[in-house]
């Protein structure tokens, strides 16, 4: 059964008087913590020195390192990348996790995976926006928000679901919706969904349309403005309306080459190959790749994204772009990841 809660079913109160330490300010860090600081908590925001440090500050938020947030907070909420959790939680976090405080994650890839056992009597529990940081900022200022997954790995306090719950209101994501998962479900298919469709599917879906465009003699910024720059417009009545929502605005000669093209492209032999990719997330046979990758130091990782960055759908893609003052003044100062 689902359960769901929005902002009349949460008492927030839970949280209040508490200290929450943003561990990251990076795409969901900056988000958290200026919402909950906007929603009436009390905030510090952890992380080292540099860039992510000076925007907090230029934010208005308290910043220290991430042992004196860990150590001053109740709740420690880690936006850290997934890769570095471990090594940081080991030397910074854990130290300071008394009794009674909340370790908290927006992923549960550390917990699930065994890279982050916390210690008894700490609550663990995550909040996973299932958006964007950005997105996150940005509804949440609008007077809207993100909707979001909540879970309890460990209720020491016997009060985690109403702090996660706290949590999910203070950042805006109880205007939404917030859903209750396990850290198995939620880290099961938040990878599944970023590998096989919103953005290992999509790229490869782009790329391949883009390329065979133009390996057919098409202009590349014709097969540019094709396969990419639609798609957000065809995306948005998607998210408004729904497959039949967005069927409703194109002409019913799309719609009719929709119906009979799109199984001959995505067919049973992707789907088949969808179910193995499940697979090797369920057996953790991609996390154990990915941490291998990561404690190499990302040779494949490297290769693999100096390629994309230079295909040709991007250097045709950032020319037209510039001319599009509209789509530019959307741009955000750090990386816009569709999810992660
Ligand atoms: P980002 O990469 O955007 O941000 C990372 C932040 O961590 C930066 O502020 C960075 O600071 C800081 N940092 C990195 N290394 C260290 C270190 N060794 N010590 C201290 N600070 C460090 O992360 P995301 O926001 O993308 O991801 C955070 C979590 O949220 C992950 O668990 C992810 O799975 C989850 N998530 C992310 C989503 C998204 O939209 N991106 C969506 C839903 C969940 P610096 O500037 O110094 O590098
Ligand atoms: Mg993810
Ligand atoms: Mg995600």
């Amino acid at each position: 059964m689902t359960n769901m809660y929005y902002n009349q079913n949460i008492n927030e109160q839970v949280l209040q008087g508490k200290t929450v330490a943003i561990i990251g300010y990076g795409s969901q860090g900056h988000a958290h913590a200026r919402n909950l600081q906007d929603s009436g908590f009390q905030v510090v925001v952890g992380v080292r020195p540099g860039k992510s440090f000076d925007q907090a500050k230029e934010d208005g938020l308290q910043v220290t390192t991430v042992a004196q947030a860990a150590e001053q907070a109740d709740v420690i909420m880690v936006l850290l990348p997934d890769e570095r959790q471990k090594a940081v939680y080991e030397a910074e976090i854990q130290p300071h996790l008394k009794e009674g405080k909340a370790l908290v994650f927006a992923h549960g890839f550390n917990v699930h995976f065994d890279q982050i056992v916390a210690p008894e009597g700490v609550d663990v529990f995550l909040v996973a926006p299932k958006g964007p940081g950005h997105l996150v900022r940005r509804t949440y200022e609008a007077g809207a928000g993100v909707p979001a997954l909540f879970a309890v790995h460990q209720n020491a306090t016997g009060q985690a679901t109403e702090l996660a719950l706290a949590y999910a209101k203070g950042i805006g994501s109880a205007r939404a919706g917030v859903l209750e998962t396990t850290f198995k479900e939620e880290t099961e298919t938040d990878l599944f969904g970023e590998q096989a469709v919103l953005c290992g599917g999509l790229t490869a879906l782009v790329k391949a349309g883009f390329e065979t465009l133009v390996e057919a003699g098409y202009q590349p910024e014709l097969a540019y403005f094709e396969t990419m720059h639609e798609l957000k417009l065809i995306v948005d009545l998607m998210y408004e309306g729904g497959m039949t929502g967005m069927r409703y605005s194109i002409s019913d000669t799309a719609e009719w080459g929709d119906f009979v093209s799109g199984p001959r492209v995505v067919d049973a032999d992707t789907k088949q190959r969808m179910k193995d990719i499940l697979t090797d997330i369920q057996q953790g046979k991609f996390a154990k790749e990915w941490i291998q990758e990561n404690e190499q130091n990302r040779p494949n990782y490297t290769r693999i994204k100096e390629s994309e960055t230079t295909h040709q759908i991007e250097e045709v893609g950032a020319k037209l772009r510039e001319m599009m003052p509209f789509v530019q003044a959307a741009k955000q100062p750090k990386k816009e990841v569709v999810t992660s």
